[in-house]
Parts: structure tokens; sequence; C-alpha cells
């Protein structure tokens, strides 16, 4: 079996998404908008998988964090506040010949669309989209959908401190989407104009800030190692000390190697007490934190884990899409994706789908599988093909019901990454496919 080097893995990517139901173009009847992307039936239970596995680890699993989920629509001051209204920009050039917009970064010494060498001065754009609160003209509030996920974080920081038992170090927790009207959307869901962020935002005294950066930096790289099965496409990038944002002490990136070079996969930031001291200043309300057993006063620094979860999705599929050469030109499609992301943990075929007592035994062990697991089933067309299809959707086990079946209580199992076949009771199917 040989592995074979494919040059278009996004491409075929793409394709395999949509034929497959994993993810579709947005508004594809009308011609797409571009940037917007919609997760199919497969796609979507990948998607929920991957938001409960984030939730597990950082949530469930952590005494001293605690989730929110807030709304997408602030009170316009938060982002004045954040300074996402006055520099929340990217830089702008345009192209003569074609009149198409690009940021300076994405072109090399030529325009990618007409090659023309010509642009106009680079200008700042602002990258949030604004709508209106309220119904009445005149008595709208121009207001703005949310450019990033974190704020309702700060915004909820002395709610959450008030009616929980939580005492500094503590985080707060939240996936929600975030709206960015980039300039040059593109590859995909890579550089998407809606999308979903995981947000850690952590608590702390400002003489821990050190401890707790470091701590983090190891466990959020600790999680992409155990999702993802190529570790050397993984990588910290450390911010340049000329590049950080005034109030950061310091800045790494979670970088995945995808087939156009080293990208950002999650932001690791020392933040120090900049957000909740912003808050402060244009809400008028005090936010700083009294320590309940020295009564120490002060301002909680921060540090943020953020991270984008359909990028995540999509580092995935290219960590795990693969073309087997099985020989005499048979090519295998596979995604060997962690089989806790998977849509479904197993595909329960019954050998044949006319048969009555075969389809009634398939459906005892959907039943019984699908009290824990979310499994499919498939009665139809030839195993072979059946298996071809959930390979394509990276399902880890497909479960084969026939003859023998009735006769002794046993089905095949096989599995997706090794294709191997093995016979076993059906009682014993949960702790295999567990
Ligand atoms: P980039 O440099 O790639 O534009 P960023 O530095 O602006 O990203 P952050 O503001 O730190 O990104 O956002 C945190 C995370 O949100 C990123 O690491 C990335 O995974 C994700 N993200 C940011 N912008 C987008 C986008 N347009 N589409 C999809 N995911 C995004």
């Amino acid at each position: 079996m040989g592995f074979m080097e494919n040059k278009n893995t996004l491409d075929n990517i793409v394709a395999l998404c949509k034929r497959r139901g994993i993810i579709y173009p947005n508004s594809e009847i009308y011609g797409g908008l571009g940037g917007f992307y919609d997760y199919g039936p497969v796609g979507v239970e990948m998607l929920n998988n991957l938001k409960r596995y984030w939730w597990k680890n950082m949530v469930d699993k952590r005494e001293n964090i605690v989730g929110i989920d807030g709304t997408i629509i602030t009170h316009p001051k938060v982002w004045k506040a954040s300074g996402h209204v006055e520099n929340f920009g990217d830089e702008v050039v345009e192209c003569k010949g074609c009149h198409q917009r690009f940021r300076p970064e994405d072109i090399e010494d030529k325009c990618p669309n007409c090659g023309k060498k010509e642009f106009t001065e680079p200008r700042s754009y602002n990258l949030l989209f604004q709508t209106e609160v309220g119904v009445i003209e005149g008595s709208k509030v121009k207001a703005y959908l949310r450019g990033e996920a974190c704020q309702n974080i700060y915004l909820n920081f002395k709610n959450v401190v008030d009616s929980t038992r939580q005492q500094i170090p503590f985080g707060i927790a939240q996936i929600g989407k975030a709206f960015r009207n980039e300039v040059t959307p593109g590859r995909f869901t890579f550089r998407s104009r809606e999308f979903e962020q995981w947000d850690l935002q952590f608590f702390v005294h400002p003489d821990d800030m050190g401890k707790y950066f470091e701590y983090w930096k190891e466990e959020r790289m600790k999680f992409y190692k155990e999702l993802y099965r190529k570790h050397e496409n993984l990588r910290f990038y450390q911010h340049p000390k000329d590049k950080l944002a005034f109030y950061a002490k310091d800045a790494y990136d979670i970088e995945y190697l995808t087939p156009w070079g080293w990208a950002e996969n999650e932001g690791i930031h020392w933040r120090c007490d900049y957000d909740l001291t912003q808050h402060m200043k244009f809400s008028g309300t005090d936010l700083t934190y009294t320590d309940p057993i020295t009564n120490e006063k002060y301002i909680p620094n921060i540090v943020e884990t953020s991270g984008g979860v359909g990028r995540t999705f999509l580092y995935l599929l290219l960590d795990a899409y693969e073309e087997e050469d099985l020989g005499e030109g048979n090519i295998r499609t596979v995604l060997k994706i962690h089989k806790d992301i998977a849509a479904y943990r197993a595909a329960i075929f019954p050998l044949v789908g006319n048969k009555e007592e075969i389809v009634n035994k398939a459906r005892e062990v959907f039943n019984l599988l699908s009290d824990s697991y979310k499994v499919v089933w498939d009665g139809r067309g030839n195993i072979g093909k059946r298996y071809r299809y959930q390979d394509e959707i990276g399902t880890p086990y497909c479960i084969t019901i026939d003859y023998e079946t009735l006769e002794n209580g046993t089905v095949t199992v096989r599995d997706r990454d090794t294709m191997k076949q093995e016979r076993v009771k059906i009682e014993d199917l949960d702790e295999i496919i567990g």
C-alpha cells in the first residue's frame, strides 16, 4: 500500500466536503457569497464533536474554569473601548488595472488577478460589520457584529465573580461566532467573514502572569497534539517584541503547516490589565477584584488563548486526508480523523437490505450502540462501496450484520485505518469501538 503525494490537497478537500455533506459554499444557488460557508449533515456532527472536545478539555475537566455564552451584538461602546472602532483594520491596496483590492502581504510584485504591477497607496479599512438596533428612523443606534468573541467575557467578569464560587486564579471560556469583513477571504474556511472562535480568558494576580502564561502555552500545544496526527506540522511562533500591541508583554501563535505555509491556529496572549482597565474607563463601572483572603484590591491580569474553530476543523481535514494506492489503479480516499471528532463512531450495515431477519438484527445493534455513540445506518449497495463512503467521511468502524449473525450473534467489524476485519460478539462491540 503506497501513499500518494498530492499537490492539490486543498482542492480535493473542498471537493470531498461538497460531495459528502461536510461543508457547502453558502448561498450556492445564488452564486455564493465570498467568505461564508455552511456545514452539512456530516460536517455539523464533526463541528459539534470538535466544540464538545474543546469544552470537555477546557471546562469540564477543570475546577477553575466556567463557561458563558454571550451575544453577537453588544453595546456599541464595547468596540470603542476595545479599540476596534478606531483601529481594527487591514491595509488595503487596489490594483489600477482590474480594481480588485488586496492586503499588501497577499501580493508579491503583481496583481494576482490581472498581472498589472500598479497599485494605489495602502489605505486602512475597518473589518467590523455594522448594523442597527431599534426600528424607528432617527432613534436607531449603530451597532456592530462582534469582531472577536472574547469581549463578552470581559463584560461578564464581574457578574461571574459575583455569581459563582470562583476566585482568582480562574478562567472564563466561551465558544462563539465572530464576524470580520475580511478584504481577502479565501483558502476555503481558513479566512472567512463569519466564523467561530474558542476563547479562554484566564484571570490572575499580576505577580503570577509568567507562570500561567507558560502553563497555558503548554496546555494548548498539548491539546492540538492530541487532536492532530502529524505533530511535525505544529510549532510555536513568538511575536517579535516590536510588533506587540503596546499593552501586551508577550504573545505566541500556535501555527500549523498548511499547503500554503505556516499559518496561525491559535493565539496565546499576555494581555496585562488592558481589557478590564479599558472597560472600567469607558463604562465607569469598577471592575477591580478584591482578594477574599488578603483583601488586596487589584485589576486582574489576563492570559488569553483564542483559536478558530472552523480553522481547526480545516487543519484537521488537512491532517487527516489521505489517498492510498491499493494497487491496480485502486485509490482509496480516507479521512484518518480523531475518532472523537468523526461524525459517526460506527456505521451499521445489514449485509442485505431486503432480508427482514438481517435488517431487524441490524436495528438491534443500531439501537444498542446509539445509546452511547452516534452511529449511522447504511443498507444500500455492495459492502465495498459502503466501506469507501464511510472511509471518505472518516467513520472509524463499519459493522456488518450477516447470516452468521443470526446463527451465533457475531458481527464483522472493519477498521478504517488498517482495513482489517474481525469477527466479534455483539456484546463485545461497546468495548471495541469505545
Ligand atoms: P490572522 O492573522 O490569521 O488573520 P488574527 O491574528 O487576526 O488571525 P485573532 O484575532 O488572534 O486572529 O483570532 C483568533 C483566532 O481566530 C485565530 O487564531 C484564527 O484561528 C481565528 N480566525 C481569525 N480570523 C479568522 C477568519 N477570518 N476566518 C477564520 N478564522 C479566523
